[in-house]
């Protein structure tokens, strides 16, 4: 088993709350996590954090500084059993995320770590007082159940997108809906919000192959029979959303973000701990990097990431450089798995460096984001809207250029251009894979250009669209500090979460009427 067991740990006594974090191994839901648990053992709490070796290998640096510095932090690795989940061998050490084609299996697989985990558990002092589980690790109803303790529901999603693949669900609103192109407005909500099933069809469903439904609906279950919700965003931004999601499932929400803010909680955080906050080596040196982007004016420079998972393919890859080139703005582009282009298109983004050198600078693998968001000469994102980039770029104060890929990005689109208005579409409406069937989907250079012009030029629009950015960023800083509301909340999960604690969150209980 890994390190941080009880032997070498005091683990903060018996009197304080014990979280355990079971994540999931994607850097969009896995980053957020770490964060959150490294936030609750500021607080006190002591926090393990359970998964399989790649889950372990990209925690652990972060797990061994926070115990340097005296957090009750531990973690607590286990095999997975690959024969017995159909999993072929090896296919947890994939770079960035399991294969698509053995997601399923992949999922069998952290299902069959229940008993090792729940014996680990049992064994290793302080108990667990909660389990806090990535929504897509359902199979953490029964470790909760069999331990006695209550189980939290973990997102790094907005509770307004959270709110309407719930209304779209519980409403049917795709009931008898056959074109998934066709736009219907999302009920239950008081504005109105369009949206179409290709964009929104939920997780996990509408994938043609039997076990997906059946996996989507045992999600739903463990979602709906959560004690609780703790969710990566704030309340000062979406207060609607967040009550309404509340209402809705009919439990307490626990909004805590923007969880990137661990790494920023002194005034001048280092730049190695910015760096390191991704999990990964960046590809880039952070130094080198601040020394670009301190040769730059404050707000030139617009910052280019598709996130963890989404790639551009070839075509859009020479549209994309073409774009930003002509756009005449500084920029960062992070190319994801630059190897993997043909000669084409790798001779294009090194003939594209040459040109642009010194005004373009291209990261080919892991950047690390939060140093590049928090430096002043950045100005803009063009972000595929993930829910992580969508907030940290909220947290940085930046508006962006939403170019959403799929999941749940076409919400998050909405939620920066219609709820936010600190967004500018790139015009993408359908996702680039639907149904597991792949879509060819190319946005030109002048399209590229325009959006970018948009976002980082001048004009009253412009200009409106950077204050309101700057104001939820001054939103999310108070909402992050003593006596803002993500910080009251994180306080409260460690109080209510204690051994003994009030009715209705003692390990046992199921919390009611919270
Ligand atoms: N990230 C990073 N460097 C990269 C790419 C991504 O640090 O080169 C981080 C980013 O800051 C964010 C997470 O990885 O915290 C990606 O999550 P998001 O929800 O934005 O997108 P996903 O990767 O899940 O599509």
């Amino acid at each position: 088993l890994g390190r941080g067991d009880a032997a070498e740990d005091d683990a903060g006594g018996s009197t304080a709350a014990h979280f355990v974090f079971v994540p999931l191994r994607e850097q969009g839901h896995l980053i957020p996590a770490v964060d959150t648990a490294l936030l609750l053992a500021t607080h006190g709490a002591v926090c393990t954090i359970v998964g399989p070796p790649s889950t372990a290998a990209l925690v652990r640096p972060a797990v061994d500084s926070a115990r340097r510095s005296g957090l009750h932090v531990r973690l607590a690795e286990f095999p997975l059993d690959y024969a017995a989940a159909g999993l072929p061998e090896g296919a947890d050490d994939a770079a960035d995320s399991v294969p698509a084609m053995h997601m399923w299996s992949f999922f069998r697989a952290m299902a069959l770590l229940r008993a090792p985990i729940e014996s680990y558990l049992r064994a290793h002092a302080p108990f667990p007082t909660c389990v806090v589980s990535d929504f897509v690790n359902p199979w953490t109803t029964e470790l909760a159940a069999n331990l006695g303790v209550p189980r939290l529901s973990f997102f790094s999603m907005c509770t307004f997108g959270l709110l309407c693949q719930h209304n779209l669900e519980r409403f049917g609103a795709w009931d008898g809906v056959e074109d998934p192109n066709q736009p219907v407005v999302v009920p239950g909500l008081e504005r109105r919000f369009v949206v179409t099933r290709a964009q929104a069809p939920g997780f996990f469903r509408g994938i043609p192959i039997p076990c997906w439904e059946e996996f989507a609906d045992y999600v739903e279950r463990a979602r709906a029979e959560a004690d609780g919700v703790i969710v990566n965003t704030f309340e000062e931004m979406e207060p609607e959303f967040v009550a309404g999601y509340a209402a809705a499932r009919k439990m307490k929400v626990w909004t805590v973000g923007p969880v990137s803010t661990y790494h920023q909680s002194s005034p001048t955080p280092a730049a190695s701990a910015l760096a390191s906050r991704g999990l990964r080596a960046p590809a880039i040196d952070p130094d080198e990097c601040l020394r670009w982007l301190d040769g730059k004016p404050a707000g030139s420079v617009v910052y280019v990431s598709f996130g963890s998972i989404s790639q551009a393919g070839a075509k859009q890859v020479v549209e994309l450089g073409l774009g930003l080139e002509a756009s005449g703005h500084p920029f960062i582009w992070v190319v994801r798995n630059a190897d993997e282009y043909d000669a084409a298109a790798r001779g294009f983004l090194g003939e594209l460096e040459a040109r642009v050198a010194g005004r373009g600078l291209l990261v080919r693998g892991w950047a690390p984001q939060l140093l590049i968001l928090s430096h002043a000469a950045v100005g803009g994102f063009v972000t595929h809207c993930g829910w992580n980039s969508t907030l940290e770029a909220v947290a940085a104060g930046l508006p962006v250029v939403t170019w959403p890929h799929f999941t749940d990005q076409f919400l998050n689109e909405k939620m920066a251009v219609e709820v936010l208005g600190i967004g500018v579409r790139v015009g993408v409406t359908e996702p680039l894979t639907y149904q597991a069937v792949p879509k060819e989907i190319v946005v030109g250079r002048g399209v590229v250009e325009a959006a970018v012009r948009s976002v980082m030029g001048g004009g009253e629009e412009a200009e409106e669209r950077r204050r309101r950015a700057r104001a939820l960023a001054a939103k999310a800083r108070a909402a992050a500090q003593p006596g803002g509301s993500s910080h009251a909340n994180l306080l409260d999960l460690v109080k209510r979460f204690r051994p003994g604690a009030a009715p209705g969150a003692a390990p046992g209980a199921a919390v009611s009427g919270v």
